[in-house]
């Protein structure tokens, strides 16, 4: 009952939205999305003296991304499947396409070493489960035991290093061979529609199979992730780590919260090089993100989850519907007018 009231006021919602959406949001007349291909990939790289500590990081929507460090490859909240709105609101099983999976990640080489997870919701991780061939044999899924337990049946136990609550904040994970390492930091979920937080919900045991409907995927914890770029291989242990082995970092938050929640504490002096975070609903979280840009003082802003994810995004995305990306950008520039903003089309490179 309760979610058919839900679904209810979400279709009431999304019926306004769509006649207001497009209307005051353009992606030329205010501003211009960040676009850059393949071979603008090998202009940065070839502008680039040390190759061997370059990041690269591409861009597929929503808040999945493709990190990429000498030879390992990091994925982060794999959503590429598009799915309408009333196969969402009708809890439709929500099937991967493997052909769009093969457009956005290349052909399946068993060459991924980590996937992250921010959250639980479909538009986060639905694409996860379709994986399998992607992953290598010893790679490691890291996200809330939410997370890890919706798909728990799809992957081998090993592959999990569920991000606890108690561990939030604190634990350090090395990953691909120890030359990176990535901290999950306690984060919320800011309103989607009319105040209300959707999909909510903990999933506590290990289930049998994937979800399969929207409302399957429940939200369960959210992450933020601070990711480290190292100079050399180093074990989960390991104290040795300063700022001065730390070649790169990168800040991830794939939903809006509430200043200063999700906020990571660090004793080191390392700068943050990209802040990549979440434009979906930054209206409804308070001092976001003005106080997360003052707090980290990134080189580089990077906005992720800003197209519509209803409707297929990577060829032509459009902004979310309602989501005021002009006043978005206005406040990210107050807030630190040195700091380059991105908000980049799918498919786009960014090189560290
Ligand atoms: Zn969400």
């Amino acid at each position: 009952m309760k979610i058919a009231v839900l679904v209810l006021l979400l279709v009431i919602g999304m019926y306004f939205i769509g006649i207001a959406g497009y209307r005051h949001v353009s992606l030329t007349n205010t501003w211009q999305a960040y676009d850059c291909n393949d071979v603008c990939l090998n202009n940065l790289l070839a502008e680039n003296e040390d190759i061997h500590t370059i990041v690269k990081v591409r861009y597929l929507g929503v808040g999945a991304l493709d990190i990429r460090y000498k030879h390992y490859r990091i994925l982060s909240d794999p959503f590429y499947t598009s799915h309408g709105i009333w196969d969402v609101l009708t809890a439709s099983s929500l099937k991967s396409d493997q052909h769009q999976i093969a457009k956005v990640l290349g052909p399946p080489r068993q060459n991924v070493d980590a996937v992250i997870v921010g959250h639980g919701h479909y538009d986060h991780i639905a694409d996860l489960p379709a994986l399998k061939g992607y992953l290598k044999a010893d790679a490691r899924i890291l996200g809330s035991p939410t997370s890890l337990n919706m798909i728990h049946s799809v992957f081998p136990n090993s592959t999990f290093i569920p991000i606890p609550a108690e561990s939030l904040d604190r634990q350090w994970n090395y990953i691909a061979d120890g030359w990176i390492r990535m901290k999950g930091v306690p984060s919320e979920h800011a309103p989607q529609l009319l105040s209300i937080n959707l999909i909510q919900g903990e999933v506590h045991n290990p289930s049998d199979r994937p979800p399969e409907s929207a409302f399957q995927w429940k939200q369960g914890a959210n992450i933020n992730w601070v990711i480290d770029f190292l100079d050399g291989s180093y074990s989960n242990s390991d104290e040795r780590v300063t700022a001065n082995n730390i070649l790169k970092r990168i800040f991830l938050q794939t939903s809006a919260a509430d200043f200063p929640i999700g906020l990571p504490t660090l004793t080191d002096q390392k700068n943050f090089d990209l802040a990549i975070i979440a434009a979906a609903s930054f209206d409804n979280a308070d001092h976001y993100p003005a106080g997360l840009i003052k707090q980290l003082q990134p080189q580089t802003l990077m906005y992720c989850h800003w197209e519509n994810f209803f409707q297929p995004w990577w060829n032509q995305p459009t902004p979310l519907p309602l989501l005021n990306m002009d006043k978005l950008l206005r406040t990210s520039h107050q807030a630190d007018k040195g700091m380059a903003v991105l908000v980049p089309l799918p498919g786009s490179w960014l090189a560290l």
